[in-house]
C-alpha cells in the first residue's frame, strides 16, 4: 500500500533510506545504470520528495516494523461484546499500528483496498494491523480476542 516519506536516514553501508509514514524503512539507492535516482544525493532532492508516497510491501505483509512500543493489551472482547461499528468497514487511526490477539474462536481480518490479503486468525494466533488502512472483521461466534495499540519508538506519550 502507498506510503508517504517523512523523512531519510542511511543505513551503516552510507545507502539512502526513506522513512515511511507507516513505520517502515525502504531503501532509496542511486545506483546507476540499474537504478536512477540522482535527486537522493542532495539535502534539496530527498527534502522534495517528503510527502511523496511510495509502495509499502512491508504493509501489505502485515508486518509490524521494529522497534514500535506496545500500550499494552487492550480488553479481552468477546464476539457477543463487540461494538456493533466494529462489523462494519473502519479504518485504522493513522499514527498507530494494532495487533488482534485471538484467544478463542477464530477472527477474519478482511482488507478492503488494495495491498494486504484476507488473515484468518484463530485461537494462539495474532495479526498486526497497520495505520490508516480499511478493513472490516468477523469474528465467530465463540471468539475472544484483544487488541494491543503500538506508538512509534520516539514517541513520547
Ligand atoms: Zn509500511
Amino acid at each position: 500500500m502507498k506510503r508517504a516519506i517523512i523523512g531519510f536516514t542511511k543505513d551503516e553501508h552510507g545507502n539512502w533510506v526513506a522513512l515511511l509514514s507507516c513505520g517502515h524503512p525502504q531503501h532509496v539507492r542511486h545506483d546507476p545504470p540499474f537504478t536512477l535516482r540522482p535527486w537522493v544525493e542532495s539535502a534539496a532532492g530527498r527534502a522534495g520528495k517528503i510527502g511523496v508516497a511510495l509502495n509499502c510491501v512491508r504493509c501489505d505483509r502485515l508486518e509490524l516494523p521494529d522497534g514500535w512500543i506496545a500500550d499494552g493489551r487492550g480488553d479481552v472482547i468477546t464476539a457477543t461484546g463487540v461494538p456493533s461499528r466494529w462489523w462494519r468497514i473502519q479504518r485504522s487511526d493513522a499514527e498507530h499500528w494494532l495487533t488482534l490477539e485471538v484467544i478463542r474462536g477464530c477472527v477474519r481480518w478482511i482488507p478492503c483496498q488494495p495491498g494486504p490479503s484476507l488473515q484468518v486468525v484463530d485461537a494462539g494466533n495474532a495479526i498486526a494491523i497497520p495505520p490508516d488502512v480499511m478493513y472490516r472483521l468477523d469474528w465467530s461466534e465463540d471468539a475472544m480476542s484483544a487488541f494491543t495499540r503500538y506508538h512509534r519508538p520516539n514517541e513520547t506519550d
